[in-house]
């Protein structure tokens, strides 16, 4: 099985062969923990979970490293406002500390509810400042700095291929297409190693280093940790596509500084999740979390369900008809392999005939082509919905694909009895859909309650229902 990856360095498919024997080293961008992860944010997290699933798919071993920020990264990207964690302190009352493990907890929470593999090693970036200062002490060594105004700052003249990620031209590096650039810097585009000149009253993390108190810039610590634990080289780096002009941009200059090598073998992106047409983000003000899905009576894998519709190199758009259709499309999943499960007594067998040989080959081709999930889960509901194909061949077919898919389809178990209120809130659904000429939801409705044995009457009060 060999599977092929967009690079965004290279902006091509390459097929990932590992550094080292079977053993891929992947380094995912982690969350900033001064509030809950957003729907966008998990978006990104979910792909993240499905590269690692694919490659374990095809036999590797992953070695998959993520940071926790929870100093340093400051409200704009490049150096400017102020430190996120810092700010939500001051908001809040609580210590950053405080702050910081709440957050990385609710983070881990969710991710676990969203069948999310955690990381083999996930590491906080103020374990590792030691690790930072050695690392910029490199750079420094090399000649790639210069201190200013207190700080010290990445040189990126000194650094000819930056911007090549991001296939910045020579005019955006002039120009600077930044809101406010600091006055310090020679160029617009060069960024802080470490800050001495502490911006900030109560900046509460704060650490001795060689050129004073003060902390790290927030894209060192990913090039730390990731050479701390992965090594000078190392395979897949991957993370939201807003992280490619200027914090992955940054962590490319930094650690090939240091160690005169390129870092990463193959860059991979997700794209964006869309809110009201815009970029979800905390900034923004318009974004939703799991709890809040959960309160309008979404479980998380319908949101996980909803993102492997789209591929992730796709911008992706939120509404809630939208998750509902996932939601829908996901209840009608569990009932097939229900259905599956009772026909065959729960037996999966791996003894394939052609037609069952022929759908597994065109799931692992649709994994192996840059993860290609909405193909995937087309692959896993036609091969459902063949007739002759033996149930027991299908229960084997589904508990592999859910290896990559993540959906926790061999747990699913068909809810028998519908509850009361259940009843009620479906017949209002049904009755919503067809005054809005949603005749495929009012028909799904109805072919649910006929299937339970629920009847409907129309009366002078509305729609009642009863039991058969
Ligand atoms: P942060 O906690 O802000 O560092 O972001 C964590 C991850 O979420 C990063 O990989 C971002 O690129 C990603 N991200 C941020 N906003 C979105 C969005 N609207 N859709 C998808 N991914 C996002
Ligand atoms: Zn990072």
């Amino acid at each position: 099985m060999t599977i092929s990856l967009f690079n965004t360095y290279t902006r091509s498919l390459q097929e990932v062969t590992p550094l080292l024997d079977n053993q891929v080293k992947l380094y995912a961008c982690g969350p900033t923990v001064y509030n809950y992860a957003h729907i966008g944010n998990l978006r990104t997290y979910i792909f993240v979970d499905i590269l690692r699933r694919s490659l374990e798919f095809a036999g590797f071993t992953v070695n998959h490293v993520m940071n926790i920020t929870d100093v340093g990264h400051l409200s704009d990207d490049a150096d400017e406002g102020e430190d996120k964690v810092v700010r939500e302190s001051r908001r809040s009352g609580k210590t950053v500390w405080e702050i910081a493990e709440y957050y990385t907890n609710a983070f881990f929470s969710d991710i676990a509810r969203l069948n999310i593999k955690t990381p083999t090693t996930s590491c906080k970036a103020t374990d590792h400042i030691d690790d930072m200062i050695r690392l910029i002490m490199k750079i420094e060594e090399n000649g790639f700095t210069y201190s200013a105004g207190g700080n010290l700052y990445f040189d990126i003249s000194k650094f000819p291929e930056y911007g090549k990620l991001a296939l910045l031209s020579l005019d955006d590096l002039k120009t600077g297409a930044r809101i406010a650039v600091d006055e310090q810097k020679k160029n617009p585009q060069d960024f802080v190693l470490w800050f001495t000149n502490s911006k900030f009253d109560r900046q509460a993390m704060i650490w001795e280093s060689p050129w004073g108190r003060g902390y790290p810039g927030w894209h060192i610590e990913c090039s730390a940790m990731a050479m701390r634990f992965l090594g000078d080289e190392f395979d897949i780096h991957c993370g939201g596509i807003d992280h490619i002009p200027v914090h992955h941009t940054n962590e490319i200059a930094q650690s090939q500084a240091a160690t005169g090598k390129q870092p990463v073998k193959c860059w991979v992106h997700g794209e964006f999740l869309l809110f009201d047409k815009e970029k979800m983000s905390k900034s923004a003000g318009n974004f939703l979390t799991l709890s809040l899905l959960a309160d309008q009576g979404y479980e998380p894998l319908d949101f996980r369900y909803f993102c492997l519709n789209a591929h992730y190199r796709t911008q992706l758009k939120f509404t809630f008809e939208a998750l509902h259709a996932a939601k829908t499309g996901r209840n009608n999943l569990v009932l097939r392999i229900a259905d599956i499960k009772e026909e065959c007594d729960n037996t999966p067998t791996r003894v394939f005939g052609k037609k069952s040989e022929n759908y597994w080959k065109e799931f692992v081709a649709h994994v192996c082509d840059d993860l290609n999930m909405p193909r995937c889960l087309s692959d896993l509901w036609q091969m459902i919905k063949e007739t002759d194909i033996p149930a027991n061949e299908k229960l084997a077919l589904i508990e592999d694909m859910d290896n990559v898919l993540g959906l926790s389809l061999m747990d699913s178990v068909r809810k028998d009895v519908l509850l009361d209120e259940e009843i009620t809130a479906l017949v209002e659904e049904r009755e919503k859909a067809r005054k809005e000429k949603n005749y495929q939801r009012a028909d799904e409705i109805r072919g649910l309650f006929v299937q339970k044995g629920i009847v409907l009457e129309d009366t002078a009060a509305g729609v009642r229902w009863r039991k058969k």
